[in-house]
C-alpha cells in the first residue's frame, strides 16, 4: 500500500489532518521509533503527519524564572541536554537526556517523541516525572496541559487524544534545595535502554530532615512506578542507610515487575532492592556505606 506524507504548516492544521484521518494516520517527528516499526510491518499507515514542516515554535527552549522550562517537542534530545539552562538549572535532566541510547539517535530522536512513544523503558519519564513535568497537547481548536504522572496509561499508551499533538515537555522551576539523581542500570550494551532506572526528587530543611521526596522506577513496569507510601517514610527523617533501605524494600515490595530480555522479574525485584537506596544516597550529601554496594 502507499505511504502518503503530509506536511502540515502549523500543530493546528497537523492535529487537524489526525482527527480526519485516524487511525489511518501517523505522527513523525525524529523518526527514530517510527521507521523501525515501520520497517518490522508492526504499524503500516496509509499517511504520515510530519511534524517537521510546522512552523510553530516546537524546537525553542525557554526558560522563565519562577515558571520554569519550556522544551519544544521537536527539539532533538542531543539539544536539550547541552542546553545551558537545562545543564544549569535542571543538571539531572541534562545528564538523562545525556544516558540516552547514543549520540546519533539523540541527534535525531525528540523530547517530545520520546515521551509520546511511551515506551516502558525510556529513560527521561522517571526524572520528569520527578520534577513535576507536564506536558501541552493541542488539538485542532483547543490546547491543555497534562501532568506526566497521568500522561503515560500503559504500555505504549498515553493520555494524547486521537486528535492531539504534544507541543511541549514544561518543567516547573525548581525549589533552590531541590536535589534530583536519575540512575540508568543497563544489563547489556551502555547504549541499551534501562533494565531499571532510579529518579529521585528530594528536599530537604536546614536541619538535613527531609521535607520532601519523590522517587520513580521507569522500566520494570508499563509505567513509571512511584509508591507514595514508600517516599512518605523519609518525611521529618535525616538520611540513613536504614531509611533508604527501608524505602528500596518497600519499593521492591510493592512493584510488580515485568520479564524482558534485559532481565527477569525476579532480577528487576532485587535490583528495585539495591538500586532505590544508591539513588537516594546520591542526591544526600552524607557518606553512606550501603548494604551489598
Ligand atoms: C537504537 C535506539 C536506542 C534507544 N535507546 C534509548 C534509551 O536508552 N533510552 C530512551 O529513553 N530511549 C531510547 N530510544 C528511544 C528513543 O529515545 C525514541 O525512539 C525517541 O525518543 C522517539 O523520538 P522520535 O522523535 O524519533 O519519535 P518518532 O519515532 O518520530 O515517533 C515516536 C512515536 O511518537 C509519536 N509522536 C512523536 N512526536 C509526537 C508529537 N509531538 N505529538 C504526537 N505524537 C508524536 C509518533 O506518532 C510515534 O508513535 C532508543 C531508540 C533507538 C532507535
Amino acid at each position: 500500500m502507499d505511504l502518503d506524507i503530509l506536511t502540515p504548516s502549523s500543530v493546528a492544521e497537523a492535529a487537524a489532518l489526525r482527527a480526519e484521518h485516524g487511525e489511518d494516520a501517523k505522527v513523525i517527528a525524529g523518526g527514530t521509533a517510527l521507521v523501525l516499526m515501520l520497517r518490522n510491518r508492526l504499524i503500516a499507515p496509509r499517511y504520515l503527519i510530519s511534524l517537521n514542516t510546522v512552523e510553530d515554535s516546537l524546537r525553542d527552549i525557554r526558560y522563565e524564572p519562577g515558571s520554569g522550562l519550556r522544551i519544544g517537542a521537536l527539539v532533538p534530545i542531543a539539544r536539550a541536554e547541552r542546553h545551558p539552562v537545562v545543564r544549569e538549572r535542571y543538571p539531572a535532566l541534562a545528564e538523562t537526556y545525556h544516558k540516552v541510547a547514543n549520540i546519533r539517535v539523540r541527534w535525531a530522536a525528540t523530547v517530545g517523541g520520546n515521551c509520546t512513544e511511551a515506551d516502558y523503558a525510556s529513560d527521561p519519564p522517571a526524572v520528569l516525572i520527578a520534577l513535576g513535568a507536564r506536558v501541552r497537547a493541542q488539538g485542532p481548536r483547543t490546547a491543555r496541559e497534562i501532568p506526566l504522572e497521568e500522561f503515560f496509561q500503559d504500555f505504549y499508551a498515553t493520555a494524547l487524544a486521537p486528535d492531539e499533538i504534544l507541543t511541549e515537555v514544561l518543567v516547573p522551576e525548581p525549589p533552590p534545595d531541590l536535589r534530583a539523581h536519575y540512575l540508568k542500570f543497563v544489563t547489556r550494551s551502555s547504549e541499551d535502554r534501562p533494565c531499571v532506572g532510579v529518579a529521585v526528587a528530594a528536599r530537604r530543611d536546614a536541619g538535613g530532615r527531609f521535607t520532601d521526596l519523590r522517587v520513580v522506577v521507569g522500566a520494570v513496569a508499563g509505567t513509571p512506578q512511584r509508591v507514595p507510601e514508600a517516599e512518605a517514610l523519609a518525611r521529618g527523617e535525616r538520611p540513613s542507610p536504614t531509611l533508604f533501605q527501608a524505602i528500596g524494600d518497600a519499593y521492591a515490595r510493592a512493584i510488580d515487575p515485568i520479564d524482558d530480555i534485559r532481565g527477569s522479574a525476579w532480577y528487576r525485584q532485587r535490583m528495585i532492592r539495591v538500586l532505590v537506596p544508591r539513588a537516594l544516597a546520591a542526591v544526600t550529601d552524607e557518606v553512606i556505606k550501603l548494604q551489598g554496594a
